[in-house]
């Protein structure tokens, strides 16, 4: 247990939720951890087969008054064998709401009291279990919407991305001690370690954190998926390509140039990495407020975008309209699509404008081939997650911190300054790492990440 933390969260009661999602099911698993597991088992279940760590019993579960409620599978953990390291029980029973409230009634009779959203998992992360990385990749999987994210949160949960720090926090920690040692036994012929020596050593450390920092481009695409904003002229076709990719018929589509005034957006799917489209208004200036709105709208969603696709009517020659929309654009990262190709293609974008994807929203023609572009500009070569990625904010931040004293740490040294403050530096860099990992633990940083998730887990 970490020290200081038992104070504001309370670790030495037992905790009983159900676990599985509200409703009628099949099954219904209640989940009890903590100290008085064993005493509340003993009370309440009637067992053909004494309760053995690891192993199933059936029997029956009874009330405070010893009326039989349901018939339970009961499986014990004894701690430190368990997923919080405290004696835990799962009991897996019929999955009537009502039959499992009593039962958790029963439970807390006993003296156990509900789990806080996330509190197994905490409790796990306070008894050494896991890390406060394969905590949140917990949650990840559990709120996974695509194989892939679950399959980088499995990763994760194994521990990938906290190995992957481990020699960088290693190496850190050996600095430090050579600098304290230079420091504290000077007078006895310990060797005060060379300024270069150590700059050297710390940048090749910051390299490799910037380096597990730019993972997050990819792990934030993979968990919070794409936006992409469809811009154009009015006509030319973007609420039907909008309709083709999410395959129904959500946007508005009209003859009447103008008509998509809402930004609607949409999710799928592509290669496991969330889209979300944004079907926006036309660009091009005009007198009608409504209308404004929407063009205002849009201009957002392009500054907010990750990619756009900017679509042009191949059946008509280019004009001042999109020449204007594809100058707005040229700063983001963007495919161009030529759209109504069924109808001819006479419209010449031009070398300056990125190489157009022919297709046609009508009969669907070249929509793989746009999928392909959108995939090559998204993920880009060699991203994969097997080697650890930062998922979350939360941990590109502290990524971040840690780069930002590390490189305080070079100035310095390279300045000469004395090495009682250089080291200030150097442990700020290693505390973010431990904060990242979970080896420095805050009441706020507990809250922040298991507030978020869901009970009985
Ligand atoms: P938006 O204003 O850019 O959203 O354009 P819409 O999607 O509302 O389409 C405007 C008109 O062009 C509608 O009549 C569509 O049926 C038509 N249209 C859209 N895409 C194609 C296409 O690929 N081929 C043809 N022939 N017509 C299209």
């Amino acid at each position: 247990m970490q020290e200081g933390l038992h104070k504001l969260i309370p670790t030495d009661d037992t905790i009983v939720a159900i676990s599985t999602p509200p409703g009628r099911s099949g099954i219904g698993v209640i989940r009890i951890s903590g100290c008085l597991v064993e005493r509340i088992a003993g009370r309440f279940l009637r067992l053909s087969t004494p309760l053995t760590s690891k192993r199933a019993s059936l029997g029956k579960w009874h009330d405070e008054e010893g009326t039989p409620i349901d018939e339970v599978v009961a499986t014990l953990f004894k701690s430190p064998g368990s997923y919080t390291g405290e004696d835990t029980l799962e009991l897996s029973a019929h999955g009537n709401p009502l039959i499992l409230q009593r039962i958790v009634h029963s439970i807390c009779f006993a003296g156990a009291r509900i789990a806080a959203p996330g509190e197994f998992t905490m409790r796990a992360v306070l008894n050494g279990k896991m890390d406060l990385i394969q905590a949140e990749a917990v949650r990840g999987f559990v709120e996974a919407q695509t194989l892939a994210q679950a399959r980088t949160a499995m990763l994760q949960m194994g521990g990938t991305l906290s190995r992957r720090l481990a020699p960088e926090k290693n190496q850190l920690i050996d600095i430090l001690a050579r600098l304290e040692a230079g420091i504290d036994f000077a007078e006895d012929d310990v060797s005060v370690p060379d300024n270069h020596v150590v700059a050297v050593e710390l940048t090749r450390i910051q390299e490799k954190l910037v380096e597990i920092r730019a993972t997050y481009t990819f792990g934030k695409i993979l968990f919070q998926g794409i936006r992409l904003a469809i811009v154009g002229k009015p006509n030319v076709g973007k609420s039907s390509l909008f309709n083709r990719f999410v395959g129904a018929e959500r946007a508005i589509v009209t003859e009447i140039p103008g008509t998509t005034r809402d930004v609607l957006s949409e999710s799928i799917s592509l290669d496991g990495i969330p889209l979300r489209f944004s079907d926006t208004a036309g660009v091009r200036q005009s007198a009608d407020p409504i209308e404004c709105i929407g063009i205002q709208k849009t201009m957002e969603e392009l500054s907010e975008a990750d990619l756009v696709l900017v679509v042009l009517d191949a059946s008509s020659p280019l004009d001042a309209a999109d020449r204007e929309i594809l100058s707005r654009i040229a700063a983001t990262t963007y495919v161009t699509v030529l759209n109504k190709c069924d109808l001819g293609v006479i419209c010449e974008p031009g070398s300056d404008v990125a190489a157009a994807i022919k297709v046609s929203a009508v009969t669907g023609s070249g929509m793989e081939e746009l999928r392909n572009a959108i995939r090559e500009k998204v993920i880009s070569n060699g991203q994969d997650s097997s080697s650890g990625i930062l998922t979350t904010a939360r941990q590109a931040e502290n990524v971040t911190r840690a780069v930002d004293a590390l490189k305080n740490a070079v100035a310095a040294l390279n300045q000469g300054v004395p090495h009682e403050m250089v080291l200030l530096d150097i442990y700020e860099g290693l505390e973010q790492l431990n904060v990242l990992t979970g080896e420095v633990l805050t009441d706020d940083i507990l809250g922040r990440i298991f507030s978020t998730f869901c009970i009985g887990k």
